[in-house]
């Protein structure tokens, strides 16, 4: 049989990397799983301002960076790899990975949750081309254009605020007319002289399919239904999230929307009865909090269940 780990943890954001310094620090060399977004959603975002310690902000790859400078100093190893299947009622507890077969006394699922489409055929044919779910990865691409971005959260806000440094003009498309976007970030998209937001705005294709290039959006206003054409380069999705959950279907208990469901902060759960030496930390758990330093913390809580769960068994 292969080696056993004591605790593997799934995802490197915010939350895995915490869990990682604090299971590391405690000689139990974790195993980190990196998926297919390495450092979560701080890496793909700007400045960070609220972050505790940073009067001056912080970029977010740099916040991730500097967390998994410290996991490695304290003995965490990292290893890219796809998980195709997870044996969660196994012990130890098996995970199926592109590299092998893994085993481990205790995990910690720390995956996220990963941006959301809005499903257009046209949309999903032009990502790459004028499509894109992230302002800081591409926005550069667009320097002199006319973009849009959809969304009335803070993800949006913060993307089309972005996205003035590179764009000619940036409409911002939103739904409804209430947004969900903090106060602080709605006033500074309003102020923002360069940035026009258009509520009651539904996207209804991408133009630009034949040419494999965006030119337009077909855009319809939700309250009369007069239709329109928007003619811009680039359309930036800032809609929001899926949590990154699917795998554990049927062996983890998940609330309607796929986020996993958790008792006394990070324990898992199956028909209500906690998983023995399974955790949950980070945005993949938390629908509510979803901030960079909510999931530090609960990735710190996951680790010191870890932690407890091994002393216990005698590991
Ligand atoms: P969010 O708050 O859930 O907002 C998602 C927005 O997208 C909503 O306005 C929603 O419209 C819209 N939307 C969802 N599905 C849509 C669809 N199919 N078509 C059109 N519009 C759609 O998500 P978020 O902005 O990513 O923020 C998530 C959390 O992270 C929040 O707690 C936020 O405060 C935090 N965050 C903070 C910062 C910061 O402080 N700098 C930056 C980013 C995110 P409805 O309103 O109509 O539902």
């Amino acid at each position: 049989m292969s080696e056993i780990r004591e605790t593997v943890i799934l995802g490197s954001g915010c939350a895995g990397l915490t869990a990682a310094i604090y299971t590391a620090r405690a000689g139990l060399k974790p195993l980190v799983l990196e998926g297919h977004e390495p450092g979560g959603q701080l890496s793909i975002t700007t400045m960070v301002e609220n972050f505790p310690g940073w009067p001056e902000g912080i970029q977010g790859p740099e916040l991730i960076a500097n967390m998994k400078k410290q996991a490695e100093k304290f003995g965490a190893t990292f290893e890219h790899g796809h998980l195709s299947r997870v044996e969660l009622g196994a012990r130890p507890i098996k995970l199926h990975s592109s590299g092998g077969e893994i085993h481990t006394r205790t995990l910690i699922v720390a995956s996220g949750a990963s941006a959301r489409w809005l499903g257009l055929p046209s949309e999903q044919a032009l990502i790459g081309h004028g499509v894109s779910s992230c302002a800081t990865c591409d926005g550069f691409f667009f320097r002199g254009k006319d973009i849009a971005v959809v969304g009335g959260g803070d993800s949006a806000m913060e993307e089309a605020l972005f996205l003035t440094r590179f764009a000619t003009k940036v409409t911002l498309l939103h739904r409804r007319d209430q947004f969900r976007a903090s106060k602080i970030m709605l006033d500074r998209a309003m102020a923002h002289p360069n940035i026009e937001l258009r509520t009651d705005t539904l996207v209804e294709e991408v133009l630009g399919v034949d040419e494999k290039e965006v030119r337009g959006l077909h855009l319809k206003d939700a309250k009369s239904g007069v239709e329109s054409e928007l003619t811009v380069s680039g359309l930036f999705l800032g809609i929001g999230h899926e949590p990154n959950a699917k795998m554990f279907e049927g062996q983890m208990d998940l609330d309607q929307d796929g986020y996993i469901k958790t008792s006394g902060n990070v324990l898992t759960t199956l028909n209500g009865q906690v998983i023995p030496g399974v955790f949950a930390c980070g945005d993949v758990q938390d629908r509510r909090y979803r901030q960079a330093i909510t999931a530090a913390g609960s990735g710190c809580m996951a680790a010191l269940e870890a932690e407890k769960y091994l002393e216990e068994f005698g590991h």
